[in-house]
């Protein structure tokens, strides 16, 4: 058993989910289940069909247009899912009657998107020789707590999920699961969803709860490359990542998997393949526990820009403990979260990655330091083996040095595999493509 999941740009029109079915099919001795999230914007649209709501106007046009038209193209009878449109609009209008929206609510509401979406899917697969059948992702067992909008999935799931699958996966059944990515039921029934960029998880819990042979998600390029293609012409794919470079890689800003996602294969060992939609014989990337080959020395380079540099120097004569229990504890008094830390005994620069007013922030700050702020800056990351470090930073350095970039702060990750530096954002696409020809090549 595979699972294959597609993200919203992958279904967002009726030539898209023909060619997404056409991907299926191929793969349909692999005994695949599908995970979708909703057709392209329309859970953005759901959402801004609620903020109109409350405003007293109830509006669903976008979606219903983009619904109806694609089921119109595809040659699918809207029958297949006219009650949740009405549905829907019942909602929007309870919603503008009570000026009133919980995040309760607004996830029963985003629900819709991905609700659509695999009634859609689903039809057209079948009524073009592919046996399938949708399901709401409660139907087969996803439960979570009641955290709307930012829900965890109960334990329980590893095993509710067999239980409802593998009549599928080891039975008779012979209908493809096309199932709702992004949303769940929590213990009183009330629909929740699993936040933003949700249906890689689905996807990643139904793998490990299957044992399935590899949980794909499929995306237009050619899974995750040495560096953005935007800034360096000749990346390359990566062949193998493991969970833990996937999710360095993620937090600093390369298009991978949502970090939490990757939990559940890599408590399980499941190996994710990013695939390309639009090169379906390629291999894509394998993020896996460990690779097959030798680790080489630099994995991929990613950046970050808009980010915030703090540095901080102790005014105070207490130790270096006492100092950065005060830094922290501003940071979690204002709920910013810190991506990257350098510390000596009596300074800290760290680095955050919002556009909040720090005035607070910095007021409280400045009761035990002094304090610099220093917006426009950039965090380029080389997911590498740090245990080469020297080498590797001989090779920036004296790259930089030829750029005559001046690097403000570096930091080498505990999870061992990276080290980031910090650059004005005017220098980071020069810095990243310097750093990709030294390590890989021109
Ligand atoms: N449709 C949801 C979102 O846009 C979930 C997902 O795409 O994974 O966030
Ligand atoms: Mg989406």
């Amino acid at each position: 058993m595979i699972v294959m999941k597609f993200g919203g740009s992958s279904v967002a029109n009726a030539e898209r989910i023909r060619h997404v079915a056409s991907i299926i099919k191929a793969y349909a001795d692999r005994k695949p289940v599908v995970v979708l999230s909703a057709m392209g914007d329309t859970t953005d649209y759901l959402l801004e069909a609620a903020e109109l709501a409350l405003s007293g106007v109830v509006d669903i046009s976008n979606v219903e247009n983009l619904h109806r038209t694609t089921a119109k193209e595809l040659n699918i009878s809207v029958d297949n899912f006219e009650k949740l449109l009405d549905e829907l609009k019942f909602l929007l209008t309870g919603i503008s009657m009570l000026h009133e929206l919980t995040k309760r609510t607004r996830d029963y509401l985003v629900s819709f998107g991905e609700r659509l979406a695999v009634r859609m899917m689903s039809a057209y697969l079948a009524i073009n020789g592919t046996p399938a059948k949708f399901y709401d992702a409660w139907d087969i067992g996803f439960i979570s707590d009641s955290n709307f909008m930012a829900a965890e999935l109960s334990e329980e799931v590893w095993d509710t999920i067999p239980a409802h699958l593998n009549s599928y996966a080891y039975g008779k059944d012979k209908e493809i699961p096309i199932i709702t990515g992004f949303i769940a039921k929590d213990k009183k029934g009330y629909i929740t969803t699993l936040g933003r960029g949700g249906s890689d998880l689905t996807a990643t819990m139904i793998g490990a709860a299957m044992n399935a042979e590899e949980v794909q998600t499929w995306k237009d390029v050619d899974g995750i490359l040495t560096a953005d293609p935007r800034t360096v012409k000749n990346a390359r794919t990566v062949s193998e990542v493991t969970y833990d470079e996937a999710a360095e890689l993620a937090y600093f800003g390369a298009q991978v998997l949502h970090p939490r996602s990757m939990n559940p294969c890599r408590v399980k060992g499941t190996p994710v393949r990013v695939k390309n939609s639009y090169n379906i014989d390629f291999p894509g990337s394998v993020i896996l526990a460990k690779r097959s080959g030798e680790r080489p020395p630099v994995t991929a380079i990613t950046s970050k820009k808009d980010i915030v540099l703090i540095d901080l120097v102790s005014t105070r004569m207490i130790g270096q403990s006492g100092f950065l229990a005060h830094v922290f504890n501003q940071f979690l008094k204002w709920e910013i979260s810190i991506d990257v830390i350098a510390t000596s005994e009596v300074s800290v620069s760290l680095t955050i990655n919002t556009d909040k007013s720090l005035d607070e922030l910095k007021a409280d700050l400045e009761r035990y330091a002094s304090v610099d702020i220093k917006r426009g800056k950039s965090i380029v990351t080389v997911i590498c083996d740090v245990t080469r470090s020297s080498e590797i930073l001989q090779t920036a350095f004296s790259e930089l040095a030829k750029e005559k970039v001046n690097v403000q702060m570096i930091s080498q990750g505990a999870s061992k595999v990276n080290i980031s530096f910090i650059v004005d954002d005017s220098e980071s696409n020069i810095v990243v493509k310097a750093l990709h020809d030294a390590y890989f090549g021109e």
